[in-house]
């Protein structure tokens, strides 16, 4: 052995220039691979890795009653991240029941969930680039909502490259006689990421909608910020501000609209999480707080869509753009971090399959529903339907 050694030593030392230009070489490759890989795993993590539903697959929907939705609730969360996985046992009651094990409805409907909590946002991990992505199916650069001030162009009215519809208009191009409500604390999504469509109806709630309801300017159907406050001083011992009653209203507002017109998808941003993070980090008492108060607004859907019988043909969904980052890194988003990065998607309906869907990226929202609606997404898009989402697969 101690031969052996020797003679590999004295077999450097004969050949040492070779054997320096050998090692740099084999430094180099070693290096360029790394980096490669983790360039590839940084760019393909965002890529989608479902299916395009076939023309058999949506004819299968739109010829049976039993496969069709009346309509669809999108409940949009901003800045949850995975959070709603951290919540402690019990502490969301409403998310439990309406995306956890599934249920049978009172007319015998059953309704299944898909959950994930480890979807991906799409980079970077800003409100406006995700948004968008959301809603027209493909990537910021495609989109071409980009940039550092990208929350403040769409907020502007910036909308995307029109080669990608959102999926609103994909479904009022394919039913033109059809409503759509969007209701947003954050009104950027309203001005930048839907397109203006007579078909749609856009609320944008924010502090002075708060004073027009107070000054009773503006009169709710339903609307009682007093007991909304009341509830939360009795869930945690003190109110909360300003922001969760915006997000109340927005909540509020989906109820009574929906009550007296019929949309066909009802969509909803919701601010209150996103604004705990930036204030706290991604730090677990702020989140459970926020997101407990999501929680409650929550049941005051499913109770308001329970009461009317319509649990058995809507198609509920929740999301969220991205997360938020830990105090200690300096609140807030953008970055590739695993907590900014990962996030919660979750989906209810008869459809659907119990259970946790494939892998999920942010711009898979846009083609699940139009699949779930029977219709033909853009070849554009570059979303795809998770698999494992939908029933007979
Ligand atoms: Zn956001």
């Amino acid at each position: 052995m101690k031969d052996c050694f020797a003679k590999i030593i004295s077999a450097i030392q004969a050949h040492k220039g070779r054997t320096v230009a050998i090692a740099i070489t084999a430094f180099v490759l070693v290096c360029a691979v790394v980096a490669l890989s983790c360039l590839g795993a940084f760019v393909f993590n965002r890529f989608s890795e479902g299916y395009v539903p076939t023309d058999a697959e949506l004819a299968a929907i739109n010829s049976d009653p039993a496969k069709q939705y009346k309509r669809v609730l999108i409940i949009g969360v901003d800045g949850m991240g995975d959070y709603m996985k951290r919540m402690d046992d019990g502490a969301t009651p409403n998310f439990d029941r309406l995306f956890g094990d599934g249920f049978t409805t009172a007319n015998g409907t059953r309704i299944n969930a898909s959950v994930t909590h480890t979807g991906m946002a799409v980079y970077p991990t800003i409100s406006a680039q995700n948004w968008t992505s959301m809603f027209h199916g493909v990537r910021p650069p495609y989109h071409g909502i980009t940039g550092a001030n990208s929350n403040t162009d769409l907020d502007a009215g910036k909308q995307a490259n029109e080669k990608y519809p959102s999926f609103i208009k994909v479904f009022l191009d394919a039913n033109p006689d059809a409503k759509v409500l969007s209701s947003c604390t954050w009104s950027a999504v309203n001005n930048g990421a839907i397109e203006d469509l007579p078909q749609v109806r856009k609320l944008n709630n924010n502090c002075n909608t708060l004073h027009e309801i107070l000054n009773g300017e503006l009169v709710l159907g339903d609307v009682d910020l007093v007991q909304y406050i009341a509830q939360q001083t009795k869930v945690e011992g003190f109110a909360d501000e300003t922001y969760s009653l915006t997000d109340a209203v927005t909540v509020q507002r989906v109820i009574d609209e929906t009550e007296t017109a019929d949309y066909k998808i009802a969509y909803m941003h919701l601010n209150q999480v996103d604004s705990a993070g930036h204030s706290y980090g991604n730090n677990k008492h702020a989140y459970i707080r926020a997101v407990s108060h999501v929680d409650l607004l929550i049941g005051k859907l499913y109770d308001a869509y329970e009461a009317r019988g319509w649990l058995d043909d809507t198609l509920f969904i929740l999301c969220t753009d991205h997360g938020h980052r830990y105090l200690q890194d300096g609140p807030g988003h953008g970055g590739n971090s695993k907590v900014e990065r990962t996030v919660t998607f979750a989906i209810a309906g008869k459809t659907v399959k119990q259970g946790t869907p494939g892998k999920y990226v942010n711009t898979d929202l846009a083609p699940i529903v139009t699949y779930a609606l029977g219709l033909k997404a853009p070849e554009t898009w570059q979303g795809r339907v998770p698999y494992g989402m939908f029933l007979g697969e």
